[in-house]
This record gives structure tokens, sequence and C-alpha cells, in this order.
């Protein structure tokens, strides 16, 4: 896009249905990532579910690329940043809605707060979720699971917004969920909202879980780093953090970027680190496993901008 003369033309439009603080200019993406990690975006917008589609309607109609972002947590962005239109699905888009075993969120919706609302009503079971640092949007397109639950468990329905902009309700047995994965991001769609049908569980006993899944984590990750939780996927019938510890990469570092001390599947930025560092931490790591084992490992963190 041509920067000096269509940011205006859109930041004009935008405004005739956004408030100013909806609107930033030359955002850097470091602000929105749990990486700590990412250039400038050349406009980044916080719509509302109902405004979301006139944004992407406006963003055809001027041939502006667009870019979807949750809370980040699973997202390596360059460090050149996002030439287009960042559409950040956070707190304009939060609300939960409950009514019998059915709780209705906004895409925008932390999922630990859906997960801590649900145990408060005696509705399971989204305890797994306690910890994981997305929003309810990011979490269904990643079908984000743990401990042997995942979002496919309790998902009924999402309200997505299509490419031309147009909003449609879809069952979750559409959305081909399976491990780490949706069939979202092929189909171009944004999810809006989510509906889980849920069972009755006692409050206590959703509690323990959460507790005791949030000590594991405390005690097995490296939460003091700015990350993207597992960096790479599980690979069939192995771990992708003992491929890497078994390889000698353990504290592997490239610049600030390092596969963590702590638990190996994870990379963190330990001091610094740019998405360069990252991306060729990943590489370098994906080469040497390969190499020593004969397995491709994946990676799970989604890659935004020029790599
Ligand atoms: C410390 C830590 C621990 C973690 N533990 C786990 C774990 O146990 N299990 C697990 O599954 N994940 C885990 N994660 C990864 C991450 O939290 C999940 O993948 C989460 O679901 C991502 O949600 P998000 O809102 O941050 O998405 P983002 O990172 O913002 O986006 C992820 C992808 O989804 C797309 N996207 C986001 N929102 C939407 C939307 N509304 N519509 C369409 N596309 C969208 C983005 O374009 C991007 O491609 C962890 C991350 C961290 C930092």
């Amino acid at each position: 896009m041509s920067k000096e003369i269509n940011t205006k033309e859109i930041i004009d439009r935008l405004n005739s249905f956004l408030t100013e603080e909806q609107i930033l200019v030359n955002e850097p993406m470091s602000k929105h990532t749990t990486f700590r990690i990412g250039g400038d975006a050349d406009i980044h917008v916080s719509p509302s579910v109902d405004e979301l589609p006139k944004v992407v309607s406006l963003c055809n109609e001027l041939n502006v690329p667009y870019y979807v972002v949750g809370n980040g947590s699973n997202l390596l962005v360059s460090d050149n940043g996002v030439r287009g239109v960042v559409i950040s699905i956070r707190r304009p888009a939060e609300y939960i809605k409950i009514e019998g075993n059915t709780i209705v969120a906004g895409a925008g919706t932390s999922l630990a707060k859906v997960s801590n609302q649900a145990a408060k009503e005696g509705l399971g079971d989204l305890s797994f979720a306690a910890g994981i640092p997305g929003t309810i949007g990011g979490a269904v397109v990643m079908n984000a699971g743990a401990y042997g639950g995942e979002i496919k468990d309790t998902l009924k329905s999402v309200k997505v917004c299509t490419k031309d902009g147009n909003v449609l309700e879809i069952e979750a047995k559409d959305l081909d969920l399976s491990y780490r994965h949706s069939c979202i991001p092929e189909k171009g769609y944004i999810v809006l909202e989510a509906t889980f049908e849920m069972q009755p569980m006692e409050e206590e006993e959703l509690r323990a879980k959460m507790t005791e899944y949030r000590n594991s984590r405390v005690a097995k990750q490296p939460l003091n780093f700015p990350s993207a939780g597992s960096t790479f996927k599980r690979p069939k019938d192995n771990f992708a953090g003992k491929l890497i510890e078994d390889a000698g990469l353990k504290g592997y570092q490239v610049g600030g970027a390092q596969v963590s001390e702590k638990h190996c599947g994870f990379v963190v930025n330990a001091n610094g680190a740019t998405a360069k560092d990252v991306y060729t931490l990943i590489q370098d790591v994906i080469k040497d496993v390969e190499n020593k084992y004969d397995v491709t490992l994946e990676p799970e963190v989604k890659m935004m901008g020029e790599f």
C-alpha cells in the first residue's frame, strides 16, 4: 500500500464509525504480543464485534491488506512490522452471556476469564484453559488445549465474518477442529463470537483442577520470560521439548532468543530478542532435530509480516 496516500484515506474512512482511541497509527506490535517483539503496524484498529465487518468491507473496498490479532500469545510479528491494517480483537469485542448450560462469548474475551466465569456458574469443562493467555477467537482458531482438554470438547458454534464482510453462523463440526488446527485461517474467516455447550459440574472440582494446572505451569514453564508458549506442535508419538533437549539444544541462543533452560519446547525472549533472532533459532532447531532424529518439527507459533 502506498503509505502516505492511502493511510490518510483509510483513517478518514475508519473515523466515520470508530473513535480516535480505536485507531492507532504506526503502532509497535511488540506491545501486542506476549513475545514482546514486532515492528510497527501501519494502522491498528480495535473494533467491536458489530464494527468489525465494516472494517473488513472498507479494507476490501480500498484494497488494503488486513490481519487479525487476538492477545498475540501465539504470534511472532516481523521486525519490519505489518503493512496495512491490523485488526485487534480485544476489549471492545469482549462479553460473556450465560443462559442455562450455554455460554456465549465475544471473540475478544480472555479465555481464562470465560473458564473462570464458567467455574463460578458450575459449568464445565473449560478448566484446562486456566493459564492459557489467549482470547476466545485465538483459542477457537488454534483449537487451544492442555491437560487432556481442548476447545473442540465444548464448542457448539461460532459467528464469523467472511472475507466479503458478511456474518455467518457455523457449527463446530464444520470447522475441521483437530490438534491445534481449524479451517478458519484457510477460509479467511474472522471469529466474532463463540457458543459453548457446557455440562453442570461442581465449582469446587473445577477450581481444584484449575489450581493444579496453574501450579503445574508455574513448575514446568518459563513464565518469567516473554514467549508464545510451546513453539512447536507435538510431533507424532513424540514430544518437541524432549527431541530438542536430546539434540543438545537446551539453552541454545541466537541473539536474544533462547531455547528455554527450563522447558526446551519453549523459545523465549531472554534478552531483547528480535523477530529475526527467534525465526533463525526456530529454523536452526528444525534443521538440527531433523538431521539427528529424522523428525520435522512444525512451528505452532504463527508468523505475521515478512520473514
Ligand atoms: C505462557 C504461554 C502458555 C501457553 N499455553 C498454551 C497451552 O497450554 N495450550 C495452547 O493451546 N496454547 C497455549 N499457548 C498459546 C496461545 O495462548 C494460544 O494458542 C491462544 O489460543 C492464542 O490466542 P490469541 O488470542 O493470543 O491469538 P493470537 O496469538 O493473537 O493469534 C493466533 C492466530 O489466530 C489468529 N486469530 C486470532 N484471533 C482471531 C479471530 N478472532 N479470528 C480469526 N483469527 C484469529 C491470528 O491471526 C493468528 O494466526 C500459550 C502461550 C503462552 C504465551
